[in-house]
């Protein structure tokens, strides 16, 4: 499938934070900037690829995070140029060909919302370069090195550039290579597309997409985040399955499969473990039950992968302005020994759900030889999940 690459640049020394550290590792409400804006980006279904743009001194620190973020799947970090413009073009020569568009963003603006990515997005596969913008609000005064106003600027047609600024691969591919053979120096990346005489379109974005460079920057964004989190609505969910063990049937939980002689009976794969996941989804935004949406006497889900259920259910818990915020699934079997086979399904149901890896907690249980699954007549599975609405801006 083709996505579209975020390039996110990180290249920023916060100088002006008055701090030692770099301000994309600075913590906004515990988290670094930086993983915030990770975050928002893999929230994007759209979003495939995540080039992070570094300064090289930084590059074991921003992996680290990835990794303890579980992020370092999904990204890859570059080491950044001295100017803005050098890393965007590092980052750009990292984009696959089979991406048609470009999303640039500042490290440094975590609070953009996955909506409003998205409807940059929808804008450039129209216009072809689109970019997020505000209005101005305040009077312009220009001002001479004396302090004294020379005069008030017009205005009216005066848009604030943010990001994401996402542009065709292509296009911003000549871009760049007219503003090398010009010399040219912008900003920002649609300033390369004006130079070059391409049309680019704003987006109107919110004001809370704050690129935050100093002091005063994090403490609105600390508050714009406490206001979001607390205004969150919260829905809990469980889910219950069982499957029979039988002879002749691949044995599929988490979406893989995993080595043993017996396999699950069912319409679709039987993985029991995933269904519990999705009983538990669409309890929590009540919408009834796997049953109710995938029948087992409809033919298009016989054999069907359970993995791709779930990812329709999680379409329909974001239709209804829900996601998953966390999820934890007992197994119980007697065999086969599942817990090795963990952080690979975990990928899995963590992909499928659009959430970070960690969000899914796997266990595995026995009944002590007692009872259907102790006799290994079949395994069962519980699931519960914490679904968030969708943070409002
Ligand atoms: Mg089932």
């Amino acid at each position: 499938m083709q996505t579209t690459t975020a390039i996110i640049a990180a290249g920023g020394a916060g100088l002006r934070m008055g701090t030692s550290t770099p301000k994309q590792f600075t913590e906004l409400l515990g988290v670094p900037i930086l993983i915030h804006t990770i975050r928002a980006f893999r929230q994007v279904p759209a979003i495939g690829a995540i080039i992070v743009v570094a300064p090289a001194e930084h590059r074991e620190r921003t992996l680290a995070l990835l990794t303890q973020h579980q992020l370092d799947d999904h990204c890859t970090v570059v080491n950044g140029g001295k100017l803005r413009q050098d890393s965007v073009r590092i980052g750009l020569a990292q984009v696959p060909d089979d991406s048609p568009l470009v999303a640039v963003h500042d490290g440094a603006r975590p609070l953009i919302s996955p909506e409003d990515i998205q409807r940059c997005l929808d804008a450039a596969t129209t216009h072809g370069a689109a970019i997020m913008a505000v209005p101005v609000k305040d009077t312009l005064k220009a001002v001479g090195a004396d302090t004294a106003i020379r005069h008030t600027v017009e205005r009216e047609s005066l848009w604030q550039a943010q990001t994401p600024q996402v542009i065709r691969t292509d296009l911003l591919k000549e871009a760049f290579a007219k503003a090398d053979q010009d010399d040219f120096i912008g900003t920002d990346e649609a300033s390369l597309l004006e130079h070059g005489g391409w049309p680019v379109v704003v987006v109107q974005g919110s004001a809370t997409n704050l690129k935050i460079t100093r002091p005063d920057d994090l403490l609105m964004a600390e508050a714009i985040l406490m206001k979001q989190q607390s205004s969150q609505q919260m829905r809990i969910g469980h889910g219950f399955d069982a499957h029979r063990l039988v002879a002749g049937r691949p044995l599929i939980l988490g979406g893989m499969e995993i080595p043993h002689e017996l396999g699950l009976l069912g319409h679709s794969d039987a993985d029991v473990l995933t269904h519990a996941l999705c009983d538990a989804i669409l309890g929590a935004i009540g919408a009834g039950d796997i049953g109710r949406h995938f029948p087992d006497s409809d033919p298009q889900y016989k054999g069907i992968s359970s993995i791709k259920l779930l990812a329709q259910v999680i379409d329909l818990a974001a239709a209804k302005h829900f996601r998953l915020a966390n999820g934890d699934i007992t197994v119980v079997a007697e065999r086969p020994k599942l817990a090795p086979h963990f952080p690979a399904m975990q990928k899995i149901l963590a992909e499928a759900c659009q959430v970070e890896p960690n969000a899914i907690n796997l266990k595995a249980s026995t009944t002590e030889k007692m009872g259907y699954t102790g006799r290994e007549e079949g395994i069962s599975a519980h699931a519960v999940v914490l679904m968030a609405s969708q943070p409002s801006t």
